[in-house]
């Protein structure tokens, strides 16, 4: 039970933070737009979650989105370097569980993990992710998601951005997910050691180190 209560805060954390620094990039108003739905619709369902509900309704991109986040807590895990049992047990398992509850299935396969900077790794993985919610967006709501094209065009162009070093969109979301991370991270019950290693690690993406 006490995992579906941490997704549950996990939902409030990116209906508040949205992984979209708005306002400081320009031309991502249809995707902030696309994204906004897609929270405020995985706070409903991880609410009815945590009822033993069925799932209320919600849109594919919503799917596509936290099939997206078990691909991408992979492969982050082991970007990080984070113990992978504590990592796939904690956070990644959750984040199985949910995606199964809004759309049951086989999970993609897991984004390859980046060797790099810190700063490197959270903007590749960044840009990974959008790609792969992109292509699971348009595979199982493609007619229901034709009136985001604009979005979809966004998010292309934004994913572009994110490999490019120094560039503006680099800069704020790099800024905005560190935000974002701590937040999300203290929701779940990682080890002492665990804990402090991803302190670390994200003060070197912040250091650009
Ligand atoms: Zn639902």
């Amino acid at each position: 039970m006490k995992h579906k209560e941490i997704i549950l805060n996990c939902t409030r954390v990116n209906h508040q933070y949205m992984r979209l620094p708005a306002g400081k990039v320009a031309g991502l108003e249809a995707m902030t737009d696309l994204y906004r739905r897609i929270a405020s619709q995985s706070l409903d369902c991880a609410q009815a979650w945590v009822q033993d509900s069925p799932c209320p309704d919600h849109e594919p991109a919503t799917d596509a989105f936290w099939w997206g986040v078990v691909a991408w807590a992979d492969a982050f895990g082991l970007s990080m370097g984070v113990d992978q049992t504590e990592w796939g047990g904690l956070f990644v398992g959750p984040h199985h569980e949910f995606a199964k509850y809004l759309r049951p299935g086989k999970p993609p396969r897991p984004l390859e993990p980046v060797t790099e900077t810190p700063a490197n790794v959270i903007l590749t993985l960044d840009a990974t992710w959008t790609e792969l919610v992109i292509k699971l967006t348009a595979e199982w709501g493609f007619l229901h998601h034709l009136k985001d094209s604009g979005a979809i065009l966004e998010a292309q162009m934004l994913q572009g951005e994110l490999r490019t070093p120094g560039s503006p969109a680099y800069k704020a979301f790099l800024e905005s997910d560190l935000n974002f991370f701590r937040h999300l991270f203290k929701h779940f019950p990682f080890s002492e050691q665990t804990r402090k290693y991803i302190t670390a690690w994200l003060k070197r993406a912040e250091e650009g180190l």
